[in-house]
């Protein structure tokens, strides 16, 4: 099953994509982790991607394609991955869509967590006194939930036109969202 799991900044998809890959026994692949991941690596791609991510802005279409196209060819993604922070633009959906097609395969649930905007910056300003994460300051969080309305909510259009969106409200408990998101997974 391909699934992604969409909602703005501090809506809880990487939370609730981890749950959710262990309970649908797949594999979970969050481009934000990754991207992290090579930036304190000090990898090519992670000093490409710092300015961006430090700024709130999306990384360039173009790396993060080339990353997707590694992640659907590794070992353990055949049957199956969670994306999680990925498609963030329609031009991404639309890439995936035909690496899925090639692979004979295709988008089969879009998870769609949905948080009023008010709880979102909330929620990103306790996670930044707890985490630490550089982009999670006052500036780069409005940047990022302007980013997030102007180029990845369209998406919602874009896969409501495949009938693959289930809409889950994410506010509540974990685990209450968690049995939300899985009766979506299935429904
Ligand atoms: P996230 O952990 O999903 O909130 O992502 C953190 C940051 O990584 C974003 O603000 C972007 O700068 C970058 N990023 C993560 N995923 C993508 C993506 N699919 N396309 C472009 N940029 C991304």
């Amino acid at each position: 099953m391909f699934l992604m799991i969409l909602g703005a900044p501090g809506s809880g998809k990487g939370t609730q994509g981890k749950l959710l890959a262990d309970h649908l026994a797949i594999p979970q692949v969050s481009t934000g982790e990754v991207l992290r991941a090579a930036v304190t690596d000090g990898t090519p791609l992670g000093r490409e991607a710092k300015g961006y991510m430090d700024q709130g802005l999306l990384v360039p279409d173009a790396v993060i394609l080339g990353l997707i196209r590694e992640i659907l060819d590794s070992e353990g993604a055949e049957g199956g991955v969670l994306m999680d922070g990925f498609p963030r633009t329609v031009a991404q959906a639309e890439a995936v869509d035909r690496l899925l097609a090639e692979r004979g395969a295709r988008v089969d649930r879009v998870v769609l967590l949905e948080v009023p905007e008010e709880e979102l910056v909330q929620r990103l300003l306790g996670r930044a006194a707890k985490e630490g994460r550089s982009d999670d300051n006052l500036q780069s969080i409005r940047q990022r939930l302007t980013v997030y309305l102007e180029q990845t909510a369209p998406l919602v259009a874009y896969y409501e036109r495949q009938g693959v969106v289930r809409r889950v409200p994410g506010q509540g408990t974990v685990a209450e969202i968690a049995a939300r998101a899985r009766d979506a997974a299935r429904a």
